[in-house]
């Protein structure tokens, strides 16, 4: 396989109907495919595709937004809003999930301030660290949501200076932050602890990520669609997938003034070290 979209959501509902067809177009296009769980329910539905598709892969989690009863609407996920009932982390049955060959890391979790709530900070952190034991324990990297809230038209760092305290004493094991859009300092601080930073098809629109992907090394980068949420240009606005996942490694290309190809072959190498160092191979 050519590439790999790392945080896809072929597991949602938006896929119900045609999911078949969507991995097929993602294999047609040598892309490998990790979904990634979000609560019990999309979680079980990722390890039946990673199953059911020799080149796709599951990640099994507790995303920090479905730890409390919420609404999310369209605007803040860029299109189709939903409703979490709130979930409790049942570190066994997921410790059961994470035991299939196939689920190549924990997550996603982390901390999601975006719609500050003092009093729910105290059950994410609780269930991150869950997260975070469960990965030391079955030996598997993590995949980290973390989101900060937005204060006056200025954006706060405090979601990514507590998941760091919190990772830098619980983590033993290698992680990935996903849809990264923190700043250059905080993308050192994570860089320091190893982790590798994703990008989504947000990167192809707008100059907010282009100081830190210049920033961060090449060996440290990962692409992923996000999929259903956030297409990149030129499928802006439509239902995102992971054939698109080329239009974000190009981009990454363009920004670091290196070739498609460049790119491309590193993010494979990074996924491969991240995911795949034990007994996979088929990447
Ligand atoms: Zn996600």
């Amino acid at each position: 396989m050519k590439y790999i979209d790392i945080h896809a959501h072929v597991n949602f509902a938006a896929f119900r109907d045609d999911y078949a067809d969507v991995l097929k177009r993602a294999h047609d296009a040598e892309v490998t495919v990790i979904n990634v769980g979000t609560k019990i329910g999309t979680s079980k539905r990722a390890v039946e595709l990673a199953d059911e598709f020799p080149d796709v892969y599951a990640i099994v989690g507790l995303h920090p937004i479905h730890t409390e009863a919420s609404q999310h609407d369209e605007e803040e996920i860029g299109g189709r809003g939903f409703v979490s009932r709130g979930e409790l982390f049942d570190s066994l049955e997921y410790k059961k999930l994470a035991s299939n060959k196939k689920v190549v890391a924990i997550g996603e979790c982390g901390l999601d301030y975006y719609r500050l709530n003092s009093e729910t900070k105290d059950i994410q952190k609780e269930i991150f660290i869950k997260h975070i034991r469960l990965a030391n324990d079955v030996e598997k990297p993590l995949m980290l949501h973390i989101r900060d809230a937005r204060l006056n038209d200025s954006v706060s760092n405090q979601a990514y200076e507590d998941a760091y305290e919190i990772l830098k004493r619980e983590a033993r094991v290698p992680m990935n932050v996903h849809f990264f859009a923190g700043n250059v300092a905080v993308a050192r601080k994570f860089l320091d602890l190893g982790a590798t930073l994703s990008f989504t098809g947000a990167i192809t629109y707008g100059k907010n990520y282009e100081e830190v992907l210049q920033f961060a090394p090449l060996d440290r980068l990962l692409s992923e669609t996000d999929c259903p949420f956030v297409a990149p240009h030129p499928h802006r606005g439509e239902r995102n997938e992971p054939m698109f996942i080329p239009h974000v490694v190009e981009k990454i290309g363009v920004v670091k003034s290196e070739s498609a190809e460049t790119v491309r072959t590193a993010i494979m190498e990074n996924a491969r070290r991240l995911f795949f160092s034990t007994s996979l191979s088929t990447l």
